[in-house]
């Protein structure tokens, strides 16, 4: 999910925003002008589009649209990102201090259950089918399976939800994190994800936001099942495996779009590495840029 900075900046093009203030002129691949920022003859105030940066080579000034508008209306960052918001037509989120902690304590939960997961799958009985599914029917490395998180949920109505209570996650948090189905008419739950193998999902940002979880039943209806909508994961805003992809997807400058998570993670055991997966994700121009 992008921060409300980066849609910005991918909104508005620095170069139309200083125009607002002065004329540029174009030099080779950037813009140039007499410095607003220091006296000068002769413009070595260049401005470069493709990085969307501003540099003055004569008094060092440099920084992106938001330290322009900074330093150019004498205000600070929150009014820069105000000004530059309604320039963009970006609502920026209101500042709610109880939603602000639940997605705190949601984020942490998934971290501690995809710890318990992993656990799980290494170090329990029950958890050797699971391990036994990803190494040996999926030919995974224990390598991969380490630096993927991948994980089993026991077969059980409320071992999870036991466990997250013992860590001091409340009873509303945990109903609110995606990982328990709410009983009908009441305001108990059990386990989402039982018997299953787990696939930690990571944003953009690589905080783990919700599971993938695939049964290890034969007969079992539902082959995958997902977090649902929760504070922290909307499920068309998440691009699977895009984090662990980043660096390589710069690097080859090209991008490998497949359609299951396990396509991801068997790539990425095979050392290729910009691989991601986009089942059931509207995907949008803003997401892929990175
Ligand atoms: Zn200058």
């Amino acid at each position: 999910m992008l921060s409300s900075t980066e849609e910005i900046k991918a909104k508005l093009d620095i170069v139309d925003v200083i125009q607002e203030y002065f004329p540029l002129k174009q030099a080779g691949v950037n813009f140039k002008a007499r410095c607003p920022f220091h006296e000068e003859k002769t413009p070595s105030f260049m401005v470069n589009r493709e990085r969307q940066f501003f540099h003055c080579f004569g008094c060092q000034e440099s920084g992106d649209v938001f330290s322009f508008l900074q330093k150019m209306e004498n205000i600070e960052f929150p009014e820069a990102l105000k000004i530059l918001a309604n320039k963009a037509g970006v609502k920026l989120p209101e500042y709610n201090p109880q939603m602000a902690n639940l997605k705190t304590r949601v984020l942490e939960m998934q971290a501690v259950a995809m710890a318990w997961f992993h656990n799980q799958l290494l170090n329990s009985a029950a958890g050797q089918k699971a391990l036994s599914y990803l190494k040996d029917k999926r030919k995974l490395s224990a390598a991969t399976i380490e630096e993927w998180q991948l994980g089993y949920a026991l077969d059980s109505w409320d071992a999870l939800s036991q466990y997250l209570k013992g860590k001091n996650f409340t009873h509303q948090e945990i109903l609110q994190s995606g990982l328990v189905v709410p009983k009908e008419r009441s305001q108990d739950y059990y386990d989402r994800f039982r018997d299953r193998v787990m696939f930690p999902i990571e944003d953009y940002h690589g905080n783990i936001v919700g599971f993938t979880g695939r049964t290890l039943k034969e007969d079992e209806g539902a082959k995958y099942i997902n977090t649902p909508q929760t504070a922290v994961y909307n499920k068309s805003e998440v691009i699977f495996g895009l984090y662990k992809a980043k660096a390589a997807i710069k690097d080859e400058d090209q991008v490998v779009i497949v359609e299951g998570n396990m396509d991801v993670i068997a790539s990425s055991g095979a050392k290729i590495k910009n691989v991601v997966a986009v089942s059931g994700t509207a995907l949008t121009v803003e997401q892929i840029r990175i």
